[in-house]
């Protein structure tokens, strides 16, 4: 495979280079700072936040108010922001421990989100020095609470075909006319960015404040789940906004919109780890406790089975997490320019990456969450035990910030066009893989052990990855767009992929540094990279039945199968120690 001087430069780099265990960053790298602030987290979580679910889910905004100023005090609204403004800065893993550990109210993480991701990311990104000075630092204490309003009743996904107008008045200033629909904080948001067509067309973005003459909030959305988190329509009815709340430049509203959710797709699925490893403590704990014919739950082999899925698929995750929060960060320590348009230029740049840990984020979590539910059985559906409410509150995580259909066809839509402009060399890469492919299979790759394995297959499964989308490239060109199935056929394997090298990585760190729980990586990796093999066996399969026929299609398929075969691990002792290691940790095994 052909090696790039640093890959982590690069997004999507991982591809096309051999990554070395050593520069990739797991959550075991974590510094004693680190885990100082995750505690503080959850202490501040257990203490203050759950006891007030009930009021949140009964739309006391003022308790959330009261809440989201407890996180300003505590520096957790404060994490991008610089101490000029009020915040304390810190690096992108101490970012994923406040997301992973506010997640254990979905609600109020929801909250935190808006505020955090999608009200003061923007003002960082794009404000001028006066906005920041004005609005940053009540939005980092917390007293003030702001919103993001993108989306309209006719333009989701298709966000930039948004209705909401703005005119442009003699003095500058600007009067806004549209509804927003969906705004996350809306029903108690002090200011909100909005989204409008200057001259209904030149995309822009604006700092919209509540008290603004002609702006009001709709009702409340009545939702399947986030009872505690507000959701309401924004109204413009000739709102006056002031030239110098402009966001950004006239007509480059785009910029803010889709950097803003790159960042947040990131944060969001630190979320979702977050919640996952809540819920797997939930499951481990009650699978000791409750007993049937005579024994905990926790002895069968099929609650085991599910205990142990759960930890792999969270440990694929959580793996590609910490990954892409130590990518961003050499590629922030690597550049002078100011911090946040440093910050600004890595999302843009790990935009693929941010798309693959939505997508596989809030999947993983779906099925921790339904597994959660089965482990409790009854009283899964009912509202004593919390696995319903996290059941309803994360189905919403596959919607926002991009649905999953629409990050999946960014995936390999963003490989292409970078490969296009000359950003990456897939398609070289992919014509040699060919040449390689199809040569006789070399005779002796030394697998001697699991870790071994792992490698081969981690790097066989970068390979069938871009040979899909070599083979995509090639026979559609630009029309590749178009072919929104074969897109999402590779968008998988791409993810299966990256999870897979990113576990691999992992483990093979611990096994070099010798870990007590060493066998468990080596557990973890083992399922996540056999699940992997079959789903893009399949996929593979799937896309290369579009494209080919005939002898070539019975050629790449059986060149597939070769690649792809080695005998399968046990997986199921390797699932029955992950389920005791959770059960007697009484929670995720790798914590801590
Ligand atoms: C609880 C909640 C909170 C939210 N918070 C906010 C917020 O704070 N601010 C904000 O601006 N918005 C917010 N949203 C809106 C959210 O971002 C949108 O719901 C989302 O972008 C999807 O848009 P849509 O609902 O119009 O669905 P649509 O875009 O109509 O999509 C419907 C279906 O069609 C698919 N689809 C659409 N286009 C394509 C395509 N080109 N190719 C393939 N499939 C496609 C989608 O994937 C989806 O499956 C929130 C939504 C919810 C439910």
């Amino acid at each position: 495979m052909r090696s790039v001087a640093s890959p982590e430069k690069l997004g999507g780099g991982w591809l096309i280079a051999d990554t070395s265990a050593s520069r990739v960053f797991t959550p075991e790298r974590c510094s004693d700072e680190h885990r100082l602030i995750a505690q503080a987290t959850r202490e501040f979580v257990a203490q203050e936040v759950l006891p007030g679910l009930e009021r949140m889910d009964q739309k006391d905004w003022k308790h959330v108010r009261y809440l989201l100023r407890q996180c300003g005090k505590l520096g957790l609204l404060g994490i991008d922001a610089s101490e000029a403004y009020g915040g304390v800065e810190l690096d992108t893993p101490a970012a994923v421990v406040v997301a992973e550990g506010l997640a254990a109210s979905a609600s109020f993480g929801a909250t935190y989100g808006a505020q955090c991701n999608l009200a003061i990311i923007p003002l960082l990104f794009f404000g001028t020095d006066a906005q920041r000075s004005r609005y940053l630092p009540r939005l980092v204490s917390g007293e003030t609470v702001g919103a993001y309003a993108l989306s309209e009743s006719g333009s989701g996904s298709d966000a930039l075909n948004a209705k909401t107008h703005a005119a442009r008045l003699p003095d500058g200033s600007f009067v806004l006319n549209g509804e927003k629909l969906w705004i996350t904080n809306g029903g108690f948001a002090d200011l909100f960015i909005v989204f409008a067509k200057v001259n209904n067309e030149q995309f822009s973005a604006f700092i919209v404040e509540r008290t603004a003459p002609g702006v009001s909030i709709g009702g409340e959305e009545r939702k399947l789940g986030l009872q505690g988190s507000s959701t309401t329509p924004l109204l413009l009815d000739n709102a006056k906004v002031p030239a110098n709340n402009l966001l950004g430049q006239i007509g480059q509203g785009h910029k803010v919109a889709f950097n803003v959710l790159n960042y947040a797709r990131f944060k969001l699925c630190a979320s979702t780890s977050g919640t996952a490893k809540t819920a797997l403590g939930e499951s481990a704990r009650y699978a000791a406790e409750r007993k049937q014919f005579g024994k905990a739950i926790a002895n069968f082999g099929a609650i085991k089975h599910k205990l142990g899925e759960m930890s792999a698929r969270i440990y694929a995750v959580e793996s590609m997490l910490y990954r892409v929060a130590g990518t961003i960060d050499t590629f922030i320590g690597q550049r002078t320019k100011n911090a946040s348009s440093t910050k600004l230029a890595a999302f843009e740049e790990f935009a693929i990456e941010a798309s693959i840990l939505k997508v596989a984020g809030s999947e993983m979590l779906d099925y921790v969450l339904d597994e959660n539910i089965q482990v409790h059985g009854g009283n899964g559906f009912v509202k004593d035990y919390p696995a319903e409410r996290h059941y309803r509150d994360a189905r919403v995580n596959r919607i926002f910030e991009g649905t999953n259909e629409i990050n999946r066809l960014l995936i390999p839509g963003l490989l292409a066009r970078r490969t296009l402009a000359g950003r990456l060399a897939l398609i070289p890469t992919a014509k040699e893989l060919q040449d390689e492919i199809l040569a006789p299979p070399p005779s002796g790759v030394a697998i001697n052990n699991p870790l071994d394995g792992a490698k081969y297959t981690s790097a066989v499964l970068k390979k069938v990855a871009l040979l899909i989308l070599g083979c995509a490239m090639q026979t559609y060109g630009e029309a590749l767009r178009d072919e929104q199935e074969v897109l999402s056929f590779a968008a998988d394997i791409v993810i299966d992929a990256f999870a897979v090298e990113s576990a691999t990585l992992r483990a093979t760190t611990a096994h070099a540094a010798g870990t007590a729980n060493e066998h468990l990586h080596l557990d973890a990796a083992a399922i996540v990279i056999q699940a992997a093999v079959t789903r893009c066996e399949a996929a593979g399969r799937e896309a290369l039945a579009v494209m080919s026929q005939g002898n070539a299609l019975r050629t790449q398929v059986d060149t597939l199968h070769r690649l792809l075969s080695r005998p399968p691990a046990n997986t199921v002792a390797a699932r029955r120690r992950l389920a005791e290691a959770a059960v007697s940790r009484a929670g995720y095994m790798f914590d801590g």
